[in-house]
């Protein structure tokens, strides 16, 4: 009803909508931060909280007419708490990044000391990248990861902590395919005085379903958003101790946010339901044995993912055994159906723009029902794509490497070509096997 009040006010949104959802069903969806919001979270996205100020919080609200902000913002909070064991936690922020600005915000002074991954080994944008506010406002400093197993070195953290003497160690990134162990990230803090933040932004699905080592134990404060593999909607909470909690919602509100996106938080509160079912529980696990299956797939086919494999829901592929750039494979990969992005390695010799490496994950294609044997299917599909889509030669290292060089990446090759759109096609065959919103579009 809501869909067809928008095709008749404006047919060119409606007609771009449509033409995203047909992309969303008939492609993989394999970039490790996307997944499907159930069609219950999406109803309360697109519901009448949009409509209300309600900036404050519970109780204290600036404005009136704030009663069932108020209950709602409260079932989300207490839901939340459910899940995370948390003494408190924020739901009103709006993304993973003020997630952390706030955090910043809340702990830190103007130039004090930060320790954390370092962006191009695995870590976020907000964790003291230079052009962004956690590299300008703040001192960053950066641990990195073993350069021969790329596993994080608890010993190089604790040096490096104690050479730097940071205020706040955050522990968390974006393109890390193995446990992080927060308790040794506790220790390393205590041993220098620091607050340790952790950033769950990727792994909050499988922490929430006991799939990954929890963090709320040991770190003063955790961040995470609520729409990658949480599978809810657009956002992001912080949970903390309770000594911290003023001080973090006054970061928030006030502090870099007014009023709140209620109808976000309406649905932060739906997914907290779905997060507690043990269909959720079942799915995280999944994810991870979809993900490893993946991998298997993969190097059986000559490729080499950082570490050897992975304990999550994410691969990071390392390509340069493979001549080719993560950015052609990624763009190859995506004219198949194979939705992917292209992601530095550790201590690659590529620039952020081209890369060495993809980044596959699988928290999506689980959403939509597929199993273990589909996870095999496609790492075959992703090997003879980057194998043979660029322009029909090999691009195996000593065979055809003049040819392949030759022809610049083009997909018009007409090998290429017929490799690409063959699998196109069975992509989408699969695609229609493991459908995803049926009842939606209409
Ligand atoms: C995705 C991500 C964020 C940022 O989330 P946004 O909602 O995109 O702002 C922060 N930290 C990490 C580790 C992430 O992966």
């Amino acid at each position: 009803m809501l869909d067809s009040a928008l095709a008749q006010v404006d047919p060119e949104t409606s007609q771009i909508m449509r033409d995203e959802l047909e992309r969303q069903q008939t492609t993989l969806m394999m970039i490790p931060s996307e997944n499907y919001a159930s069609r219950a979270v999406m109803r309360a996205m697109g519901s009448v909280f949009t409509n209300k100020y309600a900036e404050g919080y519970i109780g204290n609200r600036y404005y009136n007419g704030c009663e069932n902000y108020d209950r709602i913002e409260s079932l989300a909070i207490e839901r939340a708490k459910e899940v995370f064991h948390c003494e408190h936690v924020n739901v009103q922020v709006h993304t993973g990044s003020q997630a952390n600005m706030a955090t910043y915000y809340a702990l830190l002074e103007l130039g004090d000391r930060t320790l954390a991954m370092s962006v191009d080994q695995g870590g976020h944008l907000t964790h003291g990248k230079k052009q962004n506010f956690s590299g300008q406002f703040y001192e960053a400093h950066f641990y990195s990861v073993d350069p021969d197993t790329h596993l994080i070195d608890y010993d190089q953290v604790l040096e490096k902590a104690k050479e730097v003497r940071p205020k706040l160690i955050l522990a968390g990134a974006s393109a890390y395919p193995r446990i992080i162990d927060f308790q040794i990230f506790r220790e390393i803090a205590d041993e220098v005085g620091a607050y340790l933040m952790a950033d769950i932004a990727h792994i909050v699905g499988l922490v929430a379903a006991g799939s990954h080592p929890d963090p709320v134990p040991y770190a003063d404060v955790v961040t995470s958003t609520t729409h990658k593999t949480l599978r809810g909607p657009r956002g992001a909470i912080i949970t903390c101790k309770q000594e911290l909690a003023s001080r973090i919602d006054a970061a928030v509100f006030p502090g870099v946010q007014a009023g709140p996106l209620m109808q976000i938080v309406a649905a932060k509160a739906v997914c907290f339901k779905e997060a507690q079912s043990f269909g959720f529980r079942e799915y995280q696990r999944q994810i991870i044995r979809n993900c490893q299956a993946l991998g298997q797939s993969l190097i059986e086919e000559g490729f080499e993912p950082v570490t050897g494999g992975t304990d999550n829901h994410l691969l990071l592929i390392d390509l340069t055994n493979k001549d080719i750039t993560g950015r052609e494979a990624a763009d190859l990969l995506d004219a198949a159906g194979i939705v992917c992005n292209k992601n530095l390695v550790p201590y690659d010799k590529r620039s952020a723009v081209e890369t060495s490496g993809i980044r596959p994950g699988t928290p999506a294609v689980t959403t939509r029902g597929m199993r273990e044997e589909q996870m095999y299917q496609i790492g075959k599909w992703m090997a003879e794509v980057i194998h043979k889509g660029r322009d029909g030669q090999s691009t195996m290292p000593f065979e055809g490497i003049e040819e392949a060089s030759a022809t610049s990446g083009t997909h018009e090759g007409h090998d290429s070509g017929s490799v690409v759109s063959r699998i196109r096609a069975e992509v989408a065959d699969l695609c229609a096997q493991f459908p995803i919103y049926l009842d939606l579009g209409d």
